[in-house]
């Protein structure tokens, strides 16, 4: 009845989760995926200001020249990519969804970190391609060797996300760099999802496409700017793969938002370092607050900790058992082929953060 790529694209089964907690009155929702902050106001009112002006029809494919020129000297300046052009896409998601069908072919195998973000696992098979998963367990670092070992001759895509959802691992430098060396040995496109490039605690942020011109920087500004419901994404790489992004964005998602394109020219001028700031304090708050009684590695980036759950449970029954406490957690196995570790999300006010705290440490 239904093609046979959407046949393994089913509702995610943890929204059950959901729907139990949907019920939980004064719940401490600890797993949200965005910040718990608002777009600056600036970048408000410039949308609001365009769509009174009448700027609501759409835009070149590719976005706004400004904005596309705003995009560039921002991952130059921060992250020090050298890119002729970007591309403005619908979230990250869009960038994400138009890279995958731009680059895997049907029976391609595609490399995808566990645990992974789940999108990942959604689209290779939206592609109708292979999936292959490298092991990030335990430390949520890259084992070079062992990834090594996993590229075939049909390996044509790796996906990489650092710093990660779901884990808040990152990777430095020189693990970077090493796995630049790889893929251009093994003639392997990476992939690179950077959306939390920003919320990079313990070292700097570096970004495969500084080093490999074999890649695709896919980012946005959802988490940095508290503006997920705006969706507004850009992918970065060599035109030869842009060009055709931008082909299959003009017939399918068209343009991003125009009126929100120009509110995000304005919030890329917003400083956000405060807002980072007190999200490292939250990583401190959260991690110090946990680390003596659950098996966790220290976040270095995005706003996740991913805890293994204590002995006796399944990951299921760990984040039900929380929630008859009232508080809200994702189960591992909804990012992972693994199902003993839980997602906490600490993008969340400082009270909420304590209160959650409290509770998991009276479950051990
Ligand atoms: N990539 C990762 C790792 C994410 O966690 C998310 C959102 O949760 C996205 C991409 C998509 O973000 P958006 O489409 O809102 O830009």
């Amino acid at each position: 009845m239904f093609a046979r790529r959407v046949e393994k694209i089913e509702a995610a089964g943890f929204r059950r989760i959901f729907e139990l907690a949907a019920n939980v009155e004064n719940l401490i929702n600890l797993s949200i995926g965005q910040a718990h902050y608002d777009v600056p106001e600036p970048a408000k009112e410039a949308a609001a200001q365009a769509m009174r002006a009448g700027f609501n029809g759409y835009t070149a494919t590719q976005g706004l020249a400004e904005l596309n020129d705003m995009v560039v000297s921002y991952v130059k300046d921060r992250y020090g990519v050298e890119s002729e052009a970007a591309f403005i896409t619908s979230g990250g998601s869009g960038g994400l969804l138009l890279a995958f069908l731009t680059l895997l072919d049907r029976g391609d195998e595609v490399l995808l970190p566990d645990p992974y973000f789940i999108s990942y696992y959604h689209l290779a098979h939206l592609c109708e391609a292979k999936i292959t998963y490298y092991n990030l367990y335990p430390n949520f670092e890259l084992n070079l060797e062992e990834l090594e070992q996993k590229i075939t001759s049909q390996t044509r895509a790796i996906v990489v996300n650092t710093p990660g959802n779901p884990t808040g691992g990152a990777f430095p430098e020189a693990q970077i760099k090493a796995l630049c060396a790889l893929c251009r040995k093994r003639g392997v496109v990476i992939l690179s999802d950077e959306i939390y490039a920003d919320f990079s605690y313990d070292f700097p942020h570096v970004s495969p496409l500084k080093y490999y011109d074999n890649a695709l920087l896919i980012s946005g500004l959802s988490k940095t700017w508290g503006m997920a419901g705006w969706r507004m994404g850009y992918v970065l790489g060599p035109a030869k793969y842009l060009d055709r992004l931008k082909t299959l964005q003009q017939f399918t998602l068209v343009c991003a938002p125009a009126p929100l394109q120009r509110g995000a020219l304005r919030a890329m001028q917003c400083d956000m370092s405060a807002a980072i700031d007190s999200y490292k304090s939250k990583r401190d708050l959260v991690y110090d607050g946990l680390k003596d009684k659950y098996d966790c590695v220290k976040p270095r980036g995005a706003f996740y900790i991913f805890p293994k759950v204590p002995e006796g449970y399944t990951d299921w029954q760990f984040v039900e058992a929380a929630l008859t406490r009232k508080v809200l957690l994702v189960p591992g196995s909804a990012f992972s082929t693994r199902a003993d570790h839980f997602r906490i999300s600490f993008a969340a006010d400082d009270e909420t953060l304590q209160k959650g705290i409290e509770i998991l440490r009276e479950f051990v």
